[in-house]
């Protein structure tokens, strides 16, 4: 049977493991951290083509088990007018889509265990350092002096790659996009409208977004603007400090941020944000990336996570279909290529709108009102949106295409 060295046990790796099984390969995951490792306390969203693509194998209900439903999301002008009015996810994604908001350590631990369930070996502990590939075969080598053999390596490690450096030295950096991601959670807060639904509030200074979870609590997050890219001792800073720092950005804002953050006893640690636009080479002698480590996306979009998901389930498929590994892995390329980078665009453009001065943030409410009330139009019968609307079918064949002879 295919050996698989899986390297990363964030979202991609997993998801990618419990993929390549079903497609009849022999996967083993090498996770560099100790698996108590993944404390972060901050929340994501599962968009509905996340959900599709983790339906194709089996996962989609324990993950809908975690957090709860997001029907659907609202945008307000800092002075806490909307500018639209709460848009379905359904007519962005089709009948039945919702949104699954969710904590990341939450979305880690259940993907690691179906990981274990299914009977795929986990290893932690195991910092991939380098990869040696000939005849076929590669061999992964550890920090811990260890090695493991296989017939393809997946470089699910994340951002900060290290697959993505020995699969060509030249690759580029992360870009860092000028903000920091703040987590917060208020307790117990009464708010507008339905729990759920995301609500994105376009600050003077910040972009702001809450939902209330059906238990009451308001979870947030915050984009606070940082010019220039803040350092690991900046990053450390005590989570009161940040509350005081953020309650400032939302003074002049007639939004409910400025309650809320002043309300919250919750702060996780906040990152700084990066995308990764275009990666040269996804591939090269037995190795491939997915997720992150090939396309990261500006946490703007809410992507980065559904986005690695549906690459992990569509390389097994073109791994599975395909003649060979090498030609598998370029129908791999071939089908997602164009559709990871324009998420990626859209999500240095939401960036770029959410740091705009007043005339930009003009023309940014502008075609949010018009974008919203055209999806809105057409109601959830008519073709899905192209982000959140694809979908994978498992049993349907990962062919070469005609263009490319691949
Ligand atoms: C603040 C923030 C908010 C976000 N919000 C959203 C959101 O709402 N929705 C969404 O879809 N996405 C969101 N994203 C993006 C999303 O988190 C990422 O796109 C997603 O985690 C990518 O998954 P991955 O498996 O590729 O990488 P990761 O989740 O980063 O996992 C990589 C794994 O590889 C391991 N690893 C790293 N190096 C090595 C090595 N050398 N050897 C072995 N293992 C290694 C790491 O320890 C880690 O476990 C957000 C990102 C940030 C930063």
């Amino acid at each position: 049977m295919t050996r698989v060295l899986v390297i990363g046990g964030g979202i991609a790796g997993p998801v990618a493991a419990i993929a390549l099984q079903k497609a009849g390969f022999d996967p083993v995951v090498h996770e560099a951290f100790d698996r108590t490792a993944d404390q972060a306390g901050n929340f994501m969203n599962i968009a509905p083509n996340g959900l599709d693509a983790l339906a194709c194998v089996d996962l989609a209900a324990p993950v809908r088990r975690l957090g709860f439903v997001t029907p659907a999301i609202a945008f307000y002008r800092s002075d806490g007018h909307r500018l639209t009015p709460d848009i379905s996810t359904e007519v962005q994604a089709g009948p039945g889509a919702v949104i699954q908001t969710l904590r990341r350590a939450d979305l880690y631990r259940t993907l690691r265990e179906e990981v274990e369930r299914r009977g795929i070996p986990i290893q932690y502990g195991k910092r991939l350092t380098d990869v040696e590939s000939a005849d076929g075969r590669v061999r992964a080598r550890f920090e811990d002096g260890t090695h493991a053999d296989g017939d393809l390596l997946v470089g699910a490690d994340g951002i900060r790659s290290r697959v993505r450096r020995i699969i060509d030295p030249a690759a580029p950096e992360p870009r860092y996009l000028g903000t920091v991601n703040a987590f917060g959670v208020a307790p117990k807060r009464r708010v507008e409208g339905t729990p759920g639904v995301l609500r994105m509030y376009f600050g003077r200074k910040s972009f702001f977004m809450s939902a209330q979870h059906p238990d009451g609590d308001v979870w947030w997050f915050a984009n606070p603007p940082r010019p220039s890219e803040p350092d690991a001792a900046e990053m450390r800073r005590p989570g009161m400090d940040w509350r005081d720092e953020i309650v400032e950005l939302f003074r002049r804002d007639g939004m409910p941020a400025l309650d809320v953050v002043r309300a919250s006893t919750q702060f996780s640690v906040p990152s700084a944000n990066y995308d990764l636009p275009t990666v040269p080479h996804w591939h090269r002698a037995g190795m491939v990336l997915v997720g992150d480590a090939a396309h990261a996306i500006s946490p703007t979009a809410g992507q980065g996570g559904s986005v690695a998901i549906e690459d992990a389930v569509i390389l097994a498929k073109c791994v599975r279909d395909a003649p060979t590994i090498a030609a598998g892995l370029a129908r791999y390329e071939e089908v997602r290529r164009t559709r990871v980078e324009g998420i990626v665009a859209q999500g240095k453009r939401n960036v770029d709108g959410n740091l705009s001065g007043p005339l930009g943030r003009m023309v940014r409410d502008f075609f949010i009102r018009r974008a919203f009330r055209d999806i809105a139009a057409k109601g959830p019968d008519n073709t899905p949106v192209w982000m959140l609307g694809h979908h994978i079918d498992w049993d349907t064949r990962e062919v070469a295409s005609a263009r490319t002879g691949r």
